[in-house]
């Protein structure tokens, strides 16, 4: 394709992106059953033999694909826990997708390598964890989780004098996992995936907001791991950071915090003070598709003690090839090739600052608070207590993200 019909059709798409968003405030939220029976209806044919203009793909896409989409890019959107894309991260992408960059290794993207030191050394910085602990970008929570239990497992058996690495998992000392009862239902497909088993885990009982209950703790000897909820993904309760992360030291347990979304609120100040004690856990999974509101999908992995991170993902399995300053990605993630990710989080960051992080994740508390009080005089129950703290104090931003 010629430099030129390449830029009309980029162009197309970006407007076309453009006019949907504006869209969003004057459709329904959920799309209608006809329009998924249409889109339905037009895919449903044989692979063409003839190839198609690129202009002619690019818009069955947009009239059949954009009407069937939910609109959870909107304000009118409240399902699930979803971000929405803030604007420079969206333009960010766009950027990246040009690049088309394959992000493993520094030598294969030496920008993005750039970008994605910065970026974790950032978020690092904003949720005030340790800066000698590593990370990775990977596609979301789930695989955050993915990538710290692995951590966690090789080093708490390592210490055990078992190289899960080299032996596996098969006559290896068994692992105790702990969690509270109302872990998210990721953690048990991480369970399974890594070997560890869905049935096999120690569950604490939770209280009426969905807490692992400290004082119901169990009693446990050998290698184990205990994983903390920086946010219930139903109730937005944070768990006794300080009371389990204390239980787990003395026990030589992995404490692991699972702050899909929660995790930002160590970005607040005024609310980061009451639950820093998270700060002191081993590894830490994070979503950056959820509050910073990056695009999908993006989540950050973050591992207290960098050799721990680097023995469970390394391509070769070893940590000595590591010293390069030169940081290959592929050494601290579960996937090789792998996009951009990095440039929508730093974009993010670097537009809100720490006070624009701050004052999205407070503005959003706010809503929930005014949301829950409107419901209420409006005579629905609300179940649980809107945690995060009514007297923080946030500001309207001029600057636009
Ligand atoms: C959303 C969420 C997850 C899973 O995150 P994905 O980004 O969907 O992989 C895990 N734990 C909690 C608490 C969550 O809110």
């Amino acid at each position: 394709m010629s430099g030129e019909s390449t830029r009309k059709l980029l162009v197309a798409a970006a407007n076309r992106a453009a006019s949907y968003l504006e869209g969003l405030h004057a459709r329904e939220v959920q799309p209608s059953r006809h329009s998924i029976e249409r889109l339905n209806g037009a895919l449903g044919v044989p692979l063409p033999n003839e190839p198609s203009d690129a202009a002619e793909v690019l818009a069955f896409l947009d009239d059949y694909g954009s009407p069937a989409t939910v609109a959870s890019a909107g304000p009118r959107y409240f399902g699930f826990v979803t971000g929405g894309a803030l604007p420079v991260t969206l333009a960010a992408q766009y950027l990246a997708a040009g690049w088309d960059q394959n992000c493993f290794s520094f030598v294969s993207s030496p920008a993005v390598a750039c970008f994605e030191q910065a970026s974790l050394r950032w978020v690092k910085e904003a949720l005030g964890l340790p800066e000698s602990a590593e990370g990775a970008l990977v596609t979301g929570a789930t695989m955050a989780n993915f990538t710290c239990f692995a951590a966690a497992r090789n080093r708490v058996l390592e210490r055990h004098g078992w190289d899960v690495d080299r032996q596996g998992l098969f006559g290896a000392p068994p692992i105790t996992v702990v969690l509270g009862e109302e872990a998210h239902s990721t953690i048990y497909k991480v369970l399974s995936m890594l070997g560890l088993g869905r049935d096999r885990v120690s569950r604490v009982p939770a209280d009426a907001q969905g807490r692992m209950r400290a004082d119901a703790l169990p009693s446990i000897k050998g290698p184990a791991i205990v994983c903390l909820q920086a946010g219930n993904v139903n109730s937005g309760a944070f768990d006794p950071a300080g009371e389990i992360i204390a239980w787990a030291r003395d026990r030589d347990a992995w404490a692991h915090v699972d702050g899909a979304f929660g995790l930002w609120a160590l970005a607040v100040p005024g609310f980061a003070e009451r639950v820093d004690a998270f700060r002191l856990a081993d590894s830490w999974a994070t979503d950056a598709h959820k509050w910073l509101n990056v695009p999908y999908d993006s989540g950050v992995a973050i591992v207290r003690d960098r050799e721990a991170l680097a023995r469970a993902m390394s391509i070769s399995g070893s940590y000595l090839l590591l010293a390069d300053e030169r940081r290959d990605a592929i050494n601290f993630t579960p996937d090789s090739s792998r996009r951009a990710r990095a440039v929508e989080v730093w974009a993010a960051l670097k537009c809100l600052g720490r006070s624009g992080l701050a004052d999205l994740v407070a503005r959003n508390c706010a809503q929930a608070r005014a949301m829950a009080g409107r419901l209420g005089r409006a005579g629905i129950e609300i179940p649980n207590e809107v945690v995060l703290p009514d007297f923080l104090e946030f500001h309207d931003s001029s600057q636009e993200c």
